[in-house]
């Protein structure tokens, strides 16, 4: 492919996105105005500055956050970040998302995210460690196996969970493994955890598929994101005879219009650290990669990615947001009018977070399942509120992110009412 000139736009701020979408649902909704203005405000929040002994014998400082959306339906979830980009505004957004991504499937959760301002790439092992094992410290006045469950996201694996989980349990005295889900099974884990957010956008994406009479078969998929949820969702479509043309990582994409195999490329990706360079398929950039001939486009990245310039050049029909929000409010409506089919995160990647509660359930009861009815419940789950989204967006005659930005505000403001306000 041609090399383009890349006109680089700042990244809209994540926290101004997700307002723009509560504003946009809330105004189908008879809300009184103060519980309006609530719900659109975080909880809590808390930044600690801490410091972290390196390798070399140096001090560094480092900042975190970690921010409670809503404690309306329960304990708060939410996974931890490690990014450099990673700010207060970006969180408070993500935590947000996780509420209403909890309220929408039926989760008794409310929303909270975690983040720290860190390349881990750059970290040696035993560093990463100490940051993870410090912030955790910092962070253990809001976390609890009642009141706030961390779990992974970007930059952050089963291993952090485990030295997280080991670090408030020293703090303890005993064993608490429910304090975090995506651990790893050796220590609690639960089967289908580490797929689950990649299984339920392969589930959410067949079930959308259908509703717009496209076959999977044949289907040609691009992937911007080969991490947990991209490499996993790509290899799982694979296997449903989709052909991933297209995948890309902070290294570059790669693009081969007879097909890829995600296995394989995630194989190479393990080894050399990027999918960039994987042999047969041409280099793409990020951005290329976003406007290839494609049927259906997963980004699997990070937030606003697709935005009001690039989105008319989108070929994709169908789009199923694996990461949290790739595509800007403008991008929504570019995408509305043009009748292509966005699939919302709070629905297309709640396999996680869904199977975090199995995981955080299990843990709890000391009772493990099989990892055929950890995957049977996530499917009834996802492809259930899958549905009920669907029949919301008819009805309200709006797309697929306002109806089940509808669904789940109407919940937790219900929840609300119903506990009353204290005191
Ligand atoms: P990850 O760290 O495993 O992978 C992220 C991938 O994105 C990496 O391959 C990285 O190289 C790539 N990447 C980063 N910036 C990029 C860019 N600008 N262009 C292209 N690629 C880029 O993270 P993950 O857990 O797979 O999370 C990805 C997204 O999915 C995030 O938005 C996250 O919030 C969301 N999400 C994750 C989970 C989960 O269970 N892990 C659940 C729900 C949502």
């Amino acid at each position: 492919m041609a090399a383009q000139a890349v006109v680089i736009t700042p990244r809209q701020d994540p926290w101004e996105m997700a307002l723009r979408q509560y504003n946009v649902a809330a105004e189908f909704l008879p809300l009184k105005r103060g519980i309006r203005e609530f719900l659109a405000l975080p909880k809590r929040e808390l930044t600690v500055n801490f410091p972290v002994k390196m390798d070399d014998g140096s001090v560094r400082i480092f900042t975190g956050y970690r921010v409670h959306h809503s404690t309306v339906l329960g304990p708060t979830k939410g996974g931890i970040r490690y990014h450099p980009d990673v700010t207060l505004n970006e969180v408070r957004a993500l935590a947000m998302w996780m509420s209403w991504k909890c309220a929408v499937v039926g989760l008794p959760y409310g929303g909270a995210k975690g983040g720290v301002i860190v390349d881990p790439k750059v970290l040696s092992l035993d560093e990463l460690e100490h940051l993870t094992r410090r912030y955790a410290t910092e962070i253990s006045i809001l976390m609890s196996p009642e009141g706030d469950i961390p779990a992974p996201d970007v930059g952050t694996t089963p291993q952090t969970m485990a030295w997280i989980m080991d670090t408030y349990s020293m703090h303890r005295g005993y064993s608490t493994p429910s304090v975090v889900t995506g651990k790893p099974l050796s220590i609690g884990g639960s089967f289908g955890r580490v797929e689950a957010t990649g299984r339920g956008v392969m589930l959410v994406t067949r079930e959308a598929a259908r509703t717009l009479g496209m076959q999977l078969s044949g289907a040609k998929v691009v992937v911007q994101g080969f991490g947990n949820v991209g490499s996993i969702a790509s290899w799982l479509l694979a296997d449903q005879g989709c052909t991933v043309t297209a995948v890309s990582d902070t290294g570059g994409g790669i693009h081969n219009p007879r097909g890829l195999d995600p296995r394989a490329v995630l194989k190479y990706k393990e080894e050399r650290g990027t999918v960039a360079g994987f042999p047969g398929a041409d280099r793409v950039t990020n951005e290329q990669l976003l406007e290839l001939p494609c049927d259906i486009l997963i980004p699997s990245a990070l937030e606003g990615q697709i935005t009001a310039q690039n989105a008319p050049r989108v070929k994709a029909r169908l789009i199923v947001e694996g990461a949290n929000g790739p595509i800007t409010p403008d991008a929504d409506e570019v995408f509305h009018g043009r009748k292509v089919l966005v699939v919302p995160d709070i629905v297309a990647n709640a396999g996680g977070v869904i199977v975090s509660y199995f995981e955080w359930v299990q843990g709890l009861q000391q009772f493990f399942w099989t990892e055929d009815e950890v995957n049977q419940n996530l499917e009834r789950i996802i492809l259930r509120s899958f549905s009920q989204v669907m029949s919301t967006a008819d009805e309200k005659r709006t797309t697929l992110r306002t109806a089940a930005s509808i669904r789940a505000i109407q919940r937790v403001a219900e929840a609300l009412m119903t506990r009353g306000i204290y005191p």
